[in-house]
């Protein structure tokens, strides 16, 4: 099958950081039976090898040969990167602050995004989470979503997951999407004939069933 084809098996998850994307995302995707793809961290799996191997993530040249010669895994299991488990060590602050840079290497996303195509096509369409999806990636998805929360629950969320003071966490989160919104290629924003869904306030299974319900109605 084509990888065209399979993008009408897509359901595109995009939004700001913190807003229940890969809690909204998982949930949708087992409600489905289809797979789910976290494409934020296929970006943080670069940031970190960058940083292992001391490559500044700011030269740009070395980090996407870097880029194009990773052995990654990402899936619902976990991150594999260079054959070693990684799933905790992206989500550290050192490569949340370093991911920003990777984000906005070009030829880092023509690779990122060519590997999740490929994804698609060898999972017969799948739930994929990130922030170009629907405007980049899989403009024809048979389901586009921007999900938002309001910044204060999107930080009180985080820390509910990893800790740290709401203040600091809600300035560093909107300090990343403003470099998500504000970079050439691919910035974060609502797709062509997105859904916007604003899950504050909203348990999980509302959200879900939000969702099937505008799937119900394509
Ligand atoms: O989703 P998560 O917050 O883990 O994503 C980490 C970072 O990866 C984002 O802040 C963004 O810079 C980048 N990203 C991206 N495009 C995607 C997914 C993530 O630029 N499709």
């Amino acid at each position: 099958m084509t990888v065209s084809n399979m993008a009408g098996r897509v359901i595109a998850i995009d939004g700001p950081a913190g807003a229940g994307k890969s809690t909204v995302g998982r949930a949708l995707a087992h409600r489905l039976s289809l797979d789910y793809l976290d494409t934020g961290a296929m970006y943080r799996a670069v940031a970190f090898a960058a940083l292992r191997r001391g490559i500044p993530v700011t030269d740009h040249e070395r980090v996407a040969e870097l880029a194009e010669a990773l052995e990654m895994d990402v899936s619902e299991a976990g991150v594999v990167v260079d054959g070693q488990d990684a799933t905790a060590a992206i989500r550290t602050r050192e490569v949340t602050d370093a991911v920003s840079a990777v984000a906005a290497n070009s030829p880092v996303r023509e690779e990122l995004r060519a590997r999740q195509r490929r994804w698609a096509d060898e999972h017969g369409g799948g739930v994929i989470e990130g922030r170009d999806i629907g405007s980049v990636v899989f403009p024809d998805a048979l389901l586009k979503l921007f999900v938002t929360a309001s910044p204060r629950t999107r930080a009180e969320r985080r820390v509910g997951e990893i800790g740290g003071d709401v203040d600091e966490v809600e300035s560093s989160i909107a300090e990343r999407d403003r470099r998500d919104m504000s970079r050439q290629d691919g910035p974060l924003r609502a797709a062509d004939g997105a859904y916007v869904v604003d899950t504050t306030g909203l348990g999980v299974d509302d959200v879900v069933d939000h969702v099937i319900s505008l799937l119900d109605d394509q």
